[in-house]
């Protein structure tokens, strides 16, 4: 069994340093470090593809939950259009990993990230959203100086209160300036809503979902009116997408979290749906514990993100973290159980997009079997960058 022990000298530096090699067995892996079930996550991707086809609708997988052009790849070969990103940093990265069909679905305002994300229409199909005449123009200025066409669609605020322009007539009177500025192609509406992703049944978020269909119906069909017909009306995440699929607007859905999933998705109720699986680990190992089910981890702040709770422990059922500092998790474990010291404890993240981006690896295990929270079985099959890590420009 290949271990750390044998890799020799070629540690990288510190920072860089792979917590894993192809062939490691499951339980070699250093800690901590994130885990991605392979087969799980496959399955995940091959169940979005299936029900996207299902419900007709085109899937631009969102890689901000990821950053990783390794399983980009993988969701664009299962039949993904492209990806959807938040950033230019990530668009890069995205494009230098083979993924030729890019979606911002954010604003871009700031000239020199438009000349970059001009720069990069020079080798894939690139798109951003809009929602302002001035955003307009800078994209054009970015799109015609670099003599390429970006894809624009204008987002609309379907209830989020975040971006976008109000659905009706502030969205036809952009579309149109849109469409008449250089450089831009006018592509579509984007109407997404994040802050239903999460509403606890399939009930509230079918209802959150039918509370802006009609605006953004309406605004479609103004748009159709004019002659701008919408090719692309795009939004809808892991937890909403199958009604924004069921209401007859929307055309193409960009969920993210499904790939690898999180504790704040698997605790929702998915009503008749079985949940996606989680596909994501955070391995951590036991360094310092008390009688009465007091386990100290070798993880904190600096491995896992607590703004949608902290990293569950897949074992003993009801353990629980306490307490996170920078580099310690502190678990109440229940009544009679206890982890010994040096033992593997694998936990799974509270929330998948900012957890990732802590990490500069992400371990790839085939055959994963885990019994009582500790692998059992299960080979390193690749060590993937997280290409897009830090990406926040
Ligand atoms: C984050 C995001 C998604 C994906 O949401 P999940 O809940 O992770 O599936 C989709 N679209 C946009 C615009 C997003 O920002």
């Amino acid at each position: 069994m290949a271990d750390l022990a044998e890799r020799g000298a070629d540690h990288g530096t510190p920072t860089m340093r792979r917590p894993a090699e192809p062939g490691f067995s499951a339980a070699a892996i250093d800690t901590p470090a994130l885990v991605v079930d392979l087969d799980a996550m496959e399955a995940n991707i091959a169940r979005m593809a299936r029900e996207a086809a299902a419900l007709s609708m085109r899937l631009r997988a969102h890689a901000k939950t990821h950053k990783c052009t390794a399983i980009a790849r993988a969701q664009v070969a299962a039949g993904a259009v492209g990806v959807a990103v938040q950033k230019v940093g990530e668009a890069e990265a995205m494009v230098d990993g083979g993924i030729r069909d890019v979606l911002v679905t954010n604003q871009i305002i700031a000239p020199a990230k438009l000349d970059r994300l001009a720069a990069l229409a020079r080798r894939a199909t690139l798109g951003l959203c809009v929602d302002s005449g001035e955003g307009a123009v800078r994209a054009s200025t970015a799109a015609t100086a670099a003599g390429v066409t970006l894809d624009v669609m204008i987002e609309i605020d379907v209830g989020q209160a975040r971006c976008g322009v109000r659905p009706g007539a502030e969205a036809l009177a952009l579309a149109r300036q849109v469409a008449g500025l250089p450089g831009l192609r006018f592509a579509g509406l984007q109407a997404y809503h994040g802050g239903i992703q999460h509403l606890a049944t399939p009930a509230e978020r079918a209802a959150a979902v039918a509370a802006f269909t009609q605006p953004t119906r309406d605004t479609a069909d103004a748009l159709s009116a004019a002659g701008l017909a919408p090719k692309t009306v795009g939004g809808a995440g892991t937890g909403s997408f199958r009604h924004e699929a069921a209401a007859g607007v929307w055309n193409e859905i960009q969920p993210g979290s499904y790939v690898l999933m999180d504790a704040d998705y698997g605790g929702l109720d998915t009503g008749d749906e079985a949940p996606f699986a989680h596909a994501l680990y955070l391995a951590t190992t036991v360094i310092s514990r008390r009688d009465g089910g007091h386990a100290v981890l070798d993880a904190g702040h600096k491995a896992a993100s607590i703004d949608c709770g902290p990293p569950v422990p897949v074992w003993p059922p009801g353990a629980r973290a306490t307490s996170l500092n920078d580099e310690h998790t502190v678990l109440a474990l229940p009544g009679g159980h206890e982890l010994p010291l040096g033992a593997p404890c694998w936990l799974i993240p509270g929330h998948v997009d900012p957890t990732v981006n802590l990490h500069d690896w992400l371990v790839a295990v085939r055959g994963l079997e885990l019994k009582d929270g500790r692998p059992v079985a299960g080979t390193v099959e690749a060590v993937w960058r997280v290409d897009a890590r830090g990406a926040y420009s």
